[in-house]
């Protein structure tokens, strides 16, 4: 049985729908990450999780008991939140310390586990020092420290880096990931950086306007989006305009080339319009050979952009297709110059336009 199950819930307020129709299970350990643009609900529902938000609708369970109107303080929940500070009158050890002294623990114990806390987030050091005496990034690890250190069933954290700088947020992504694997808490981990999202997660939950439109792990959503949503929210696509050929409907028709792809649910006939996706790093430059889609475009930029070169394309239905390339395999993409592309076709994405 999952740890936590999120049956059916809603949030109305007023006249806005913050939520709708969320199903979502989490296994004890795992790490899931909500995703979304800003608005679509990811705070919402952590809010209900911790009990800070009743739903209009639906349950939550834990460990199949309902706890959907459990007071926040009797669900043994950690939190990170924005803006959830630490308290700047206490010392670093102080803070850790507090929700040990509201259990209610012994001295000496509490002296133990604010030293082990400590030292799981590389602050042994700085026991005495006051939050405005911290960096950004000790400050952030100091409430970790002080979440976890109860030992909670679940950690809620609500886009605990945004505000760091990127070295900073890069740093600490893999801080909360050794803190996940040591410590094995079940983390549920909201963030609008779909980059963020995939470094970290198990399984990743994509929000669209207060739904839950896909759930998966990073590498199943990366690849295989089932909606154009969840393709151009989880990194960078092409969008390209095509149809079921017209003497064929198994065969796709787009970006002036004809490649094989099975039919959506039998649905389709032919000449019927889809969108066709494929990301800039799965094209490639050269003959195809196997069964590679080969097709021909007009290199018109070719910019350096770091590890890799970032090449526009013009299709020859006249169509832009980024390209991003390892610099010895951009060498030919020669702005003016048509060339020979190829795509392997497990990276293509279909979908077929609604009417
Ligand atoms: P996210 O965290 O994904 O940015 P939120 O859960 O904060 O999204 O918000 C979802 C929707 O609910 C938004 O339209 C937001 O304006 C609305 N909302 C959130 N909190 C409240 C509130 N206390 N009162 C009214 N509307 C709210
Ligand atoms: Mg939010």
């Amino acid at each position: 049985m999952a740890l936590l199950v999120i049956d059916d819930l809603a949030k109305t307020y007023d006249k806005v729908t913050a939520l709708t129709g969320i199903n979502l299970s989490v296994e004890a350990g795992e790490f899931v990450t909500l995703l979304g643009p800003s608005g679509s609900g990811k705070t919402t529902l952590l809010m209900s999780l911790a009990g800070f938000t009743t739903p209009s609708k639906g349950t939550i369970r834990l460990d199949g008991k309902d706890i959907t109107h459990v007071d926040p303080e009797d669900r043994n929940f950690g939190f990170v939140f924005q803006g959830y500070a630490l308290f700047p009158h206490l010392t670093v050890a102080n803070n850790i310390a507090f929700s040990l002294r509201v259990r209610k623990w012994e001295k000496a114990r509490i002296a133990t586990r604010v030293s082990e806390m400590l030292s799981l987030v590389g602050l042994d050091n700085l026991a005495e020092r006051k939050p405005r005496e911290l960096s950004g990034g000790q400050q952030q690890r100091v409430a970790i420290a002080r979440a976890l250190a109860f030992g909670p069933r679940i950690l809620l954290l609500d886009e605990p880096l945004s505000a760091l700088d990127r070295m900073l947020r890069e740093t600490m992504q893999k801080e909360l990931k050794r803190l996940h694997r040591e410590t094995g808490v079940t983390f549920v981990y909201v963030t609008h950086d779909q980059e963020e999202a995939i470094a970290m997660s198990d399984r990743i939950a994509v929000f669209n306007h207060g739904r839950i439109v896909e759930i998966g792990p990073p590498r199943d959503l990366y690849k295989k989006p089932s909606t154009r949503f969840v393709a151009g929210f989880l990194g960078e696509n092409n969008f390209l305009s095509g149809h079921r050929a017209d003497d064929d409907a198994t065969k796709v028709e787009a970006f002036g080339t004809r490649f094989g792809f099975p039919l959506a649910k039998g649905r389709e006939r032919p000449g019927d319009s889809l969108t066709v996706w494929v990301r800039p790093e799965d094209i490639r430059i050269g003959q195809a050979t196997g069964d590679e889609i080969g097709f021909r475009a007009t290199v018109v930029e070719n910019a350096f952009v770091g590890a890799l070169e970032r090449i526009l394309l013009r299709t020859a239905t006249g169509e832009q297709m980024v390209a991003t390339l390892r610099s010895e395999a951009a060498v030919a993409a020669v702005p003016g110059q048509i060339i020979d592309c190829r795509i392997d076709p497990s990276a293509i994405g279909v979908l077929p336009n609604e009417a």
